[in-house]
């Protein structure tokens, strides 16, 4: 049966991607290793961080004076990565879901933490507007796209200080004027790759300005320095992600990928209004593009299982929703085909037909 992967991080991949990361555990550039074994400073995988490094910043236009870094730990650990390099005194967090929550609660740390507005009054089910950043906080930290939640920031915010943002969930779904933020960061699970490996890009100047001593995994400074070289990097998944970069940029780069991303998410959303089972979740002016959250109108709560077996009879994989919302939820990633999405309506209309 043909599976569609709706799953919300790991996720699907590009199957080149896939196909070309099999070659090279099998043969490595030609070696006669396994990427799987070699040094990460043979030149073969030295060319590896350093293509992605460049593919990446040519990707999102990444202007002069910033640096882009590939390392471990995942978004988890830089949300105590952003404070220790960055938060003196105090610290503005926009609390749009628990990823944001949980960053905020490491900053707390670190300093003083103002929090700026926050959704969870409605379960942050959508992104609040009209509030005032503090013009002495050291940053201002937003996460841009609520992946368990389903909403989204759908534009490039003005701050008066830097603003440092968690992309896990939407890097490379459109473009970014990357001159707007002081730093980007995200799993690279969600868009971009596999599981193991960190994005982030930093803007130089603003790094260097806290009092504390940094451990040295734990300063920028030293994986700019080492080129995102200073330990063992996540190599495989580095070339995996190498692979999805390239696959973006064939395919015609992040402004093909946000015309794809928004047919799909149209297509899907636009299902959900008309069926009279269900109701999508997210405030419509705060809808996420990669997180498609739903639920079953109160009166047909009951169907729930139902649904989810229907669906999964019909190879629909991922669809349950996180636990702290319920109901359902479509992962509607790069790498997800739009006859994927058309699948999963037309299993939603039919489920319909049948009640
Ligand atoms: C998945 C996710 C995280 C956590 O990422 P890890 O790499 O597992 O630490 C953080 N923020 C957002 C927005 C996410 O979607």
């Amino acid at each position: 049966m043909k599976k569609y992967n709706f799953n919300a991080g790991p996720a699907i991949l590009p199957q080149i991607a896939i196909d070309n990361t099999l070659e090279a555990i099998k043969d490595f550039k030609g070696t006669g290793l396994s990427i799987l074994e070699v040094s990460h400073r043979s030149k073969e995988f030295d060319a590896v961080m350093v293509d992605a490094i460049a593919l990446f910043k040519e990707l999102l236009s990444v202007p002069e004076g910033y640096q882009v870094l590939f390392v471990g730990g995942g978004a988890s650990t830089q949300f105590f990565h952003v404070p220790y390099n960055l938060l003196n005194k105090k610290a503005a967090y926009l609390v749009t879901g628990s990823w944001a929550s949980k960053a905020k609660k490491e900053a707390e740390l670190f300093g003083e933490v103002v929090v700026v507005a926050s959704s969870k009054d409605k379960n942050y089910s959508y992104i609040p507007k009209g509030y005032t950043i503090p013009t002495d906080a050291d940053y201002f930290h937003i996460t841009t796209n609520n992946t368990i939640f389903g909403t989204e920031i759908l534009t490039d915010l003005d701050s008066p200080v830097p603003l440092v943002a968690d992309m896990s969930s939407d890097i490379l779904s459109r473009p970014v004027d990357v001159s707007k933020y002081g730093l980007i960061y995200g799993g690279a699970q969600k868009n971009m790759g596999p599981a193991g490996v960190t994005f982030v890009i930093v803007r130089e100047d603003i790094l260097g300005k806290v009092d504390r001593k940094l451990p040295a995994m734990v300063d920028y400074r030293t994986h700019i320095e080492s080129g995102s070289m200073y330990n063992t990097p996540p190599v495989v998944c580095v070339f995996t992600m190498l692979e999805t970069l390239k696959w973006v940029k064939a395919q015609g780069g992040v402004k093909e990928m946000e015309k794809r991303d928004t047919e799909k998410a149209n297509l899907l959303y636009a299902e959900l209004e008309r069926n009279k089972l269900i109701n999508p979740v997210a405030e419509t002016d705060s809808r996420s593009r990669m997180n498609v959250t739903f639920v079953l109108k109160p009166e047909y709560a009951e169907l729930e299982k139902d649904l989810l077996d229907f669906a999964k009879a019909r190879g629909m994989e991922g669809i349950k929703g996180h636990r702290s919302v319920g109901g359902f939820r479509a992962s509607l990633y790069n790498a997800l085909p739009l006859d994927s999405v058309q699948a999963l309506v037309d299993c939603l209309k039919d489920f319909e037909k049948s009640h």
